[in-house]
């Protein structure tokens, strides 16, 4: 606390993100990072775009890689919102969406930094708690709301959700935007990108962090109806009109354009996830029904915490949220084989 700080800094309890120790000799499985580089046509672009231009402001409409983005997706530039990392696109929604009379829901177990954003902008939240096994229990999002947000993949758990799914409580929320946040859907789900032209309140959130390899550049998008897309702009451009830099334009857009790279790389994620959570069931786990680039496992036995801390002092960083209901769970990123084999020859040690 300091005499400096308004009432609202004051106020603040901010996101804690997970531990980046600046030492290498860690496993760092304990930020759902990518293993793999990116792809090295975004280095070179990112390179090229290192040249006396960086004088001039970048494009404050990001225009190409809004025309990159929408090809993609099959939609129009102007229902494409980028920002700095899909964190910031979340923070600009649950400020152009939200309203303040009502509460907004999102699940308890979900994303913790909702309930950051929620406390930063005066909304009241209602916590949707998730069912027995973990499940994300649509039907009790029908209820008086100001704005729903929900990952698809759920995080720390891990867990999808049918798209289709989705049709039902964005028909029942018709006068409320819903968030659908999809850092982790390129693990395996299929994206509600397809529902943006049929439900003008869906906004979904990606983010080059994960399947991009794209962590540092700090790139996400939103793509929602052109009405959702200019409350965004709304708010950014009462912010910073700038939020994209030039070499993260060029490195975002090689990355969009080296399809090839990318399915590869997810498909080397996937296929180790799937390995070492049929490893991990052998050894007396209970794994959650994974598609994202993490598991989130729990042991009958063995406290998480305890496990957390003897794979820290071997030098594996996992995730441990001390927190009701998931305090026996680790939320353990996926490396590469070799280091997700050094991970279990950890825990076979010690369960
Ligand atoms: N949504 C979810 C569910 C996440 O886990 C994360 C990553 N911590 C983000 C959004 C934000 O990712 P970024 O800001 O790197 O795009």
């Amino acid at each position: 606390m300091s005499k400096f700080w308004s009432p609202l800094a004051a106020s603040l309890v901010p996101y804690v993100p997970g531990e980046q120790p600046k030492d290498k000799k860690y496993i760092k499985l304990n930020t759902n990072e990518n293993p793999y580089p990116p792809s090295p046509n975004v280095l070179e672009a990112i390179k090229a775009a290192a040249n006396e231009d960086l004088r001039l402001y970048p494009d404050p409409t990001c225009g190409e890689l809004s025309s990159v983005v929408a090809d993609y997706f099959g939609l129009k530039p102007n229902q494409v919102f980028l920002g700095n990392g899909s964190d910031e696109v979340l923070s600009f929604a649950f400020a152009a969406f939200f309203d303040p009379a009502k509460p907004v829901l999102f699940a308890d177990i979900t994303y913790s930094f909702y309930k950051v954003y929620a406390e930063f902008y005066g909304l009241k939240a209602d916590l949707i708690p998730l069912d027995e096994q973990l499940r994300m229990p649509l039907a009790l999002f029908n209820r008086e709301n100001g704005g729903i947000v929900i990952p698809n993949p759920n995080a720390p758990t891990a867990m999808l959700i049918p798209v289709d799914e989705f049709r039902a409580l964005l028909e029942q929320n018709a006068d409320q935007v819903v968030i659908i946040d999809e850092a982790y859907i390129d693990f395996g789900g299929e994206s509600a990108a397809k529902l943006v032209n049929d439900y003008p309140n869906v906004l979904v959130v990606q983010t080059l962090s994960k399947s991009r390899s794209l962590a540092g550049l700090r790139v996400g998008w939103a793509l929602g109806s052109e009405e959702l897309i200019d409350g965004l702009n709304r708010v950014k451009n009462s912010f910073n009109s700038y939020t994209i830099d030039r070499l993260a334009l060029a490195g975002a857009i090689a990355a969009i354009k080296d399809e090839a790279y990318f399915q590869e790389t997810a498909a080397k994620v996937n296929a180790t996830r799937d390995a070492v959570a049929a490893e991990l069931k052998s050894i007396g786990f209970h794994v959650t029904d994974s598609k994202a680039n993490f598991v989130f496992i729990s042991h009958p036995n063995v406290d998480a915490e305890a496990i957390f801390l003897q794979l820290r002092e071997q030098g594996i960083l996992v995730r441990y949220f001390k927190q009701p209901r998931i305090d026996r769970f680790l939320r353990v990123t996926i490396g590469t084989d070799e280091e997700m084999e050094a991970f279990l020859k950890a825990v076979r040690g010690i369960v």
